[in-house]
Order: structure tokens, then sequence, then C-alpha cells
């Protein structure tokens, strides 16, 4: 089994942002982390934990003795397997050697830092709250408390970043030897400060130059010998993300906290998105989860549109599977992107290219109806 629980306090909110998240709430931190266990306790959870997944908001910012409190409760209710892998979201400049050494010795064994870019104009427009030194400083500290396992963070198609900057930000972070690199492309999400700049007339990269970005990147890397084996996701000495890795391959997972959203034994759970209101709830015994019973059509669409972001693809059989169950014919459009070199079929496998990568989301809207 695998577990999420989201941590949904920020120092600040970044301009982009629309996950769950609260700036100037920190005093609400015990509260949440009480509610947090109280529902991890009353849930039907069931180990071992193969993954522990700490997502945010910023989960850095949990004192050590909030992040025991949570991890003993879990291991309380559902034990861990020996070798689990425990990872955590943190913003660079909410860490220091201390605190991640506590991390460390707590059992966290993976970290993801939020980097973004290297320059500070950049940094500065999208509201991130550190200076790339910051990313360095937080990364030999995290390499002294004892971690092995690190992840950056960067985005691309930002305001004001060109594919020289983006180039400067991706060899700065691949010089800080990261076991580790997500790359995502900024989403104007509605309703963010940067929907609103955009509607303003902010200029964004244009779609071809963020292409050149993303092929640079995988070219790059490769050559620094990461492996690309999601869309975003590229990793040295198979240091994936087991964790994603398993929620890709349709494998269970609980959410737990305010905002989370897991599935189990074919039933999708998800939580509102009011802090106050999920605490209110969890205390007085009160129902806090919406359960979504996912048809086979359903989960067979999920498998494809997930299994087809990752380098392990989607078989013939699974993509028969999705066909039967919606009535569709899907070979013709198979073939045509096979044709096109967007896919490739090897030992029965659908499997998305490099240069299917970048049009992704196209190529599922055309395959996946
Ligand atoms: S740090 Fe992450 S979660 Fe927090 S506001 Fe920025 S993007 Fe959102």
């Amino acid at each position: 089994m695998n577990a999420y629980l989201h941590i949904p306090f920020c120092t600040s909110i970044c301009n982009y942002c629309d996950f769950t998240s609260f700036a100037g709430q920190e005093s609400k931190i015990v509260a949440y982390v009480d509610a947090l266990c109280s529902e991890i306790e009353g849930s039907s959870l069931e180990g071992p934990l193969q993954t522990v997944y700490f997502g945010g908001g910023t989960p850095s910012l949990l004192p050590p003795e909030k992040l025991e409190q949570i991890l003993k409760t879990l291991e309380g209710k559902a034990g861990f397997n020996p070798s689990v892998e425990i990872s955590m979201e943190a913003n660079p400049e909410t860490v220091d050697t201390e605190r991640l050494k506590s991390y460390r010795d707590l059992g966290v064994n993976r970290l993801s830092f939020g980097a973004q870019a290297f320059q500070k104009e950049i940094l500065k427009k999208m509201g991130r709250g550190h200076e790339w030194e910051r990313v360095e400083q937080a990364t030999q500290d995290a390499r002294k408390a004892g971690f092995h396992n690190l992840n950056l963070d960067l985005m691309f198609g930002l305001a004001g970043q060109t594919l020289e900057m983006f180039q400067e930000s991706v060899t700065k972070a691949a010089s800080l030897k990261p076991e580790h690199l997500s790359l995502y492309a900024l989403q104007v999400e509605e309703g963010t400060p940067l929907a609103k700049q955009v509607a303003e007339g902010l200029k964004l990269p244009s779609e071809d130059e963020v292409a050149d970005e993303y092929a640079w990147a995988q070219t790059y890397l490769a050559r620094e010998g990461f492996e690309q084996y999601e869309v975003s996701n590229f990793s040295k000495l198979r240091k994936t993300c087991l964790h994603n890795w398993n929620i890709w391959r349709g494998k269970d997972y609980w959410g737990f906290g305010v905002g989370a959203v897991g599935t189990v034994g074919g039933v999708r759970h998800s939580h509102g998105d009011d802090l106050m209101d999920y605490i209110r709830q969890v205390n007085q015994g009160g129902v806090i989860l919406q359960n979504e019973f996912l048809s086979d059509g359903v989960r067979a669409m999920e498998k494809l549109m997930l299994g087809l972001r990752t380098q392990e693809g989607v078989s013939k059989a699974e993509v028969e599977q999705y066909a039967q169950a919606y009535h569709l014919s899907y070979l013709d459009k198979f073939n045509r992107f096979l044709k096109n070199g967007f896919l490739s079929l090897r030992d029965g496998q659908y499997r998305v290219t490099s240069k299917g990568y970048f049009v992704l989301n196209g190529l599922l809207e055309v395959l996946v109806v």
C-alpha cells in the first residue's frame, strides 16, 4: 500500500499555484497534524506501507516532532515495509542541516526540493521565496544529513525565461548531482494571480519556444546519464520515485489530509479543500471523504492515460480492454501515431517516444476519449 499525506502550509503563495495551500496559517499546524492523525487512525488503511509521500504545500514547514507524530501513527496503524520509501517535498528556504538530520533520523529517505529556476528575477516573478544559493545550500545540507536520494524540481515556459536561461537552470541543477530531476511546463490555472496577469497582457514563451526547451533538456539529460522514465521525470541509477511510479501503474494509494485524493479497491476518495472545515469535521467525527466508484471502463481508461505517461507504456491487451469497454476501434489511431513517430510498439507494449512526450496531452485527447 502507498500513502499520500497533504501538508497544506506555505510561507507565501506562488503566483501560478492552484494546489491546496495556505500562507500565514502555521499556527494551525498542531491542530492540523492532530486531525490528520485522527483521520489515519479512523481509516481502513492496511499495510505494510511500501511508500509514504509528504506533499503540499510545504511539508518541510513541519517541525520534526509533528512529522514524528504522523509517522508513528502510520506505523501503528499499518506498519512499514522494511524498504519503505518515505519522500518529502521541501522548499529550500525552510531547511537547514539540523532539521534535515531530524527528518532523516525519523526515516525520511527521499527529498524533493522545489528549485524551479536559477535566475533571481525569474524566481521573483513566480513569487518564490528563495534564491539559487539556497538551493545549493539545501542540497549540501541534505547530503550532510545523510540523504542519498534527492530530486530537484525545475520549471520551463516561464514568463521572461529564454532558452539560454532554462539551459542555465538545468545545467546548474545537474551540477549539484541530484539522483532525480523533475521538469514541469508552466500551466496557467484558472483563478490564479498568473492567469490574471496573462489576461492583462503578460507574455509567456511561445509553444515552439517551450518545445525547444523540453527537447533540449531531453537530449542534455540523456547525455548526463539521466533516464527519462515519465513525461516530466528523469532519474539516475534507477532512483525513480517509487510512490509516483506505483500510482502511474495503477496501484492503490490512500490520500490523507485536506484536498488529498486516493484510490483504493476501485473507489476514488477525495477531501474538500477548506482547512478549518477539515479540522472541524475530523474532530467531530463527521464525513470527510467523498467516494466515487470507478467503473471497469474508467479504470481501463485511467490505466491507459497513466501508462502512456511512463516508459513502461501500455500493453496491447490493456488497449483492447479499454477499446472494448467503450466500443471503440483504436487501431487506426495507434497506427497513425506509430507512423508519425509519436508512439513505438515493442514486445507488445505501446510507448510514447521522446518526440511524442512533448505533445502527450494532444495524443491522449485523440487516443483516449
Ligand atoms: S510552494 Fe508549492 S504549494 Fe506552496 S504556494 Fe508555491 S507552488 Fe503552491
